[in-house]
């Protein structure tokens, strides 16, 4: 490796591609703001994506120099109302006492703090221990509620542990058969599609469920398009007609399971007949993935976010992992259920301590055994940790009633949370808010106090890819001097609130603390350091490191290797058996009707990423994709007599958002779709509905009533 080269991770998704940033020579990238300091060149040595990156992956360093990136705090004056230049003294001790005002006047419970999946391990483990510790406050949760957290309720209920996927992804093409749900890879994380690809060159069969024919969708031998809102439905009929063909697995039923009669019970409720008019997908089409799906001699059920952010999120993922466990594809070679989190660190930012139920090591906030050995690392009485707050919609929901300032790190619920415009209005009447963010995001230009963080070329932490891999990302360049890390903001504002120590700087000594207190949870760390994840490429959480196994580690010995496969051996339950749980259908929180007749479904573009607050900012990406669109089926277009181009308007009970029409068959003719990454008239959250799934806490984004009206001059 040449000297100017570091081997890295991209910012972006949770496929964390590796790649290498190279300094670009003094003079090469041109002098001043706007030039690029470092360029990216391939990394071929890791395994994930071998090299090839997509579009955000390949433009990320643009906005490392970038003419809109901040470089100095601000505080919002009182005499202009506009936010100004100040000092890092004059902005920290703003948020202290902002925080503080709030914690004297009302209480520890009405100072929120609002954290990202995009935040390495250290700094999601600093940022629940500062909510925690420092402030004393149970209301605390992250944008990645909005990712996987049913996924993870679910993959908890069922097998006792989330971790995405339980197996790494070089298993997909070697499987029999995948059923791919709700998720678009060509558009969200391109270099993954070569799995399924190599799957069908191996002879294995791709099913996709997707109510739209995506790009990903274009490639399997079979493509079930259910109405939204019905994957529920769609999976207990596959069941039904498993249990009807005779192709369950009973062995693997009777030896690796636990309440089979119940769930087979409840699915042998809803006939085949009647899923397909609820669905929309013929009993013919059903008989025939369900003979793909079994004949195959191993299969995996992959889910993201179509199936997770529904108001049943959790009985949804429940769903198919039931059709999983009922014909033996779970805990084998092979086979399983998986969740593609979405966001870069969505893995790592769940387990560490920023979920509003959550202490790091994945443990619960609830478990007395939990609390006293977390509270012993962290030098703190049990007793004196809050106990689990509200979850992210709710908190934001809270904002200006009785949570009445907010910290927030890596986030821009502006334009990524539901029914958006009402968390803009909470976020306006709020006594206090302070954002740390690389630019001023949309939620950013509402703060008191903005400051500038740096970015992932520039500071070195660790990230848990969608595979339970743990990761380093590496330091190739300096800050700019009037930025500072959100480990130097913590530390800052914890010193100021009179914590001096118990906040380091150093991300590799948070890592360290992280190591300790996850040591002997479902997610434990305690045998991964940064020496072995450099020298390894990666390591696969669990890995623990019993005591006395630190010396043989640093004296070169055999130490765990980590563990890429789960569940072989038994399910992290006490019986070490999977847990069927019985689920039925219920209908989308909100149903169509006379005034909202069609469905509304949001995603992504390949070009933008989340709420684009990054990519929007960086030309290439910007110019591929410059703004929202509605895409809808020609009959849909014709009744409301539009042609593509024309601008449309989508209306819900919540707002409206609107975007030139993208006439396709592609879709189903009952709904619509529109990406979420804009602001503004285009923003797609203003429509969608906050409706919670009851255990998940995840708002339904992926399907709600609308009016789809034509918007012509007058
Ligand atoms: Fe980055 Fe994801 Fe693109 Fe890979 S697929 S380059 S991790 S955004």
């Amino acid at each position: 490796m040449r000297d100017d080269t570091t081997p890295t991770h991209c910012p972006y998704c949770a496929l964390q591609c590796g790649m290498n940033l190279r300094r670009v020579p003094a003079g090469a990238a041109g002098t001043g703001r706007g030039a690029v300091p470092v360029e990216v060149v391939e990394r071929t040595d890791f395994p994930v994506n071998r090299g090839a990156l997509c579009g955000k992956g390949r433009t990320a360093p643009e906005l490392l120099s970038s003419r809109v990136r901040l470089t100095g705090p601000l505080i919002r004056s009182h005499a202009t109302g506009r936010l100004a230049p100040a000092t890092w003294e004059e902005a920290l001790r703003a948020t202290a006492e902002g925080l503080a005002r709030s914690r004297t006047d009302h209480g520890p419970d009405a100072v929120g703090v609002f954290g990202g999946g995009g935040l390495t391990n250290e700094k999601a483990y600093t940022l629940g221990k500062f909510a925690r510790v420092v402030l004393g406050t149970s209301q605390i949760d992250y944008n990645g509620r909005f990712c996987m957290s049913s996924a993870a309720a679910a993959h908890n209920r069922a097998f006792g542990l989330d971790r995405g996927l339980p197996f790494p992804l070089e298993d997909i093409p070697r499987t029999g058969c995948v059923v791919l749900v709700g998720s678009n890879l060509a558009e969200t994380m391109p270099p993954a599609l070569r799995y399924l690809t190599e799957l069908r060159e191996n002879g294995g069969r791709l099913i996709v469920v997707d109510p739209r024919r995506t790009r990903t969708a274009e490639q399997a031998d079979l493509h079930l398009a259910p109405r939204p809102g019905t994957d529920l439905a769609l999976a207990l009929g596959m069941l039904h007609l498993a249990v009807a063909e005779g192709r369950t697995d009973e062995e693997f039923i009777a030896s690796r399971t636990s309440g089979w009669p119940e769930a087979r019970a409840a699915a042998m409720a809803h006939w085949p007949e009647w899923v397909e008019r609820i669905t929309g997908v013929g009993v013919p089409r059903l008989r025939e993935a369900v003979a793909m799906f079994c004949d195959a001699p191993t299969g995996m059920v992959l889910t993201a976010r179509g199936p997770e952010q529904q108001s049943k999120g959790t009985d949804t993922v429940g769903a198919w992992i039931n059709l999983c466990l009922a014909t033996g594809r779970a805990g084998r070679p092979l086979s399983g259920y998986g969740c593609l989190t979405g966001q870069g660190n969505g893995q790592g930012g769940r387990e560490h301590g920023q979920k509003a139920d959550q202490l790091p090591g994945y443990r619960s906030l609830e478990d007395p055994a939990a609390r006293a050995h977390v509270a012993r690392v962290w030098g703190v009485a049990p007793d004196s940790l809050p106990g689990p707050g509200r979850s992210a919609y709710e908190l934001l929901d809270a904002l200006g009633g009785p949570v009445r300032s907010l910290l927030l790190m890596g986030s821009n619920p502006v334009v990524s949370a539901p029914r958006a415009a009402h968390v803009e209005e909470r976020l306006r009447s709020l006594d206090f808010l302070a954002v740390a963010d690389v630019v001023l995001s949309e939620t950013a230009a509402l703060a008191d106090v903005v400051l500038p963080v740096t970015q992932w070329a520039e500071e070195t932490g660790t990230t848990t890819s969608l595979e339970g891999r743990v990761l380093l990302r590496r330091r190739a360049l300096t800050a700019p001097p009037g930025v500072r890390s959100d480990l130097e903001v913590l530390h800052g504002l914890a010193e100021l609130l009179g914590h001096e120590k118990g906040f380091p700087t150093d991300p590799e000594e948070v890592f360290e603390e992280l190591r300790r207190a996850t040591a002997g949870g479902p997610a434990d760390y305690s045998g991964i350091t940064y020496r072995r994840i450099a020298e390894e490429g990666g390591v696969f959480w669990p890995c623990p490191e019993p005591v006395g196994d630190a010396a043989r580690r640093e004296a070169g010995g055999a130490v765990h290797p980590g563990t890429p496969r789960l569940f072989l051996d038994g399910f992290a339950t006490p019986d070490g058996r999977a847990r069927f749980v019985p689920v039925a259908h219920r209908p989308a929180a909100e149903e169509p009707d006379a005034e909202y007749p069609v469905l509304l479904t949001t995603g992504r573009v390949v070009a933008q990423y989340q709420s684009g607050a990054q990519t929007r900012r960086v030309a290439e990406l910007n110019k591929a994709a410059p703004g929202p669109f509605v895409e809808m089926h020609p009959r849909l277009a014709e009744a409301l007599r539009v042609a593509e181009g024309e601008t449309v308007a989508v209306v819900s009970r919540r707002g409206r958002a609107e975007g030139p029409a993208r006439v396709t068959a592609a879709i189903r003719a009952d709904t619509v779709f529109m990406p979420f990454h804009w602001p503004g008239s285009g923003r797609a959250n203003t429509v969608t509905n906050p409706a919670l799934d009851p255990t998940s806490r995840m708002p339904e984004f992926k399907v709600c009533a609308v009016r789809v009206e034509a918007v012509r001059e007058e």
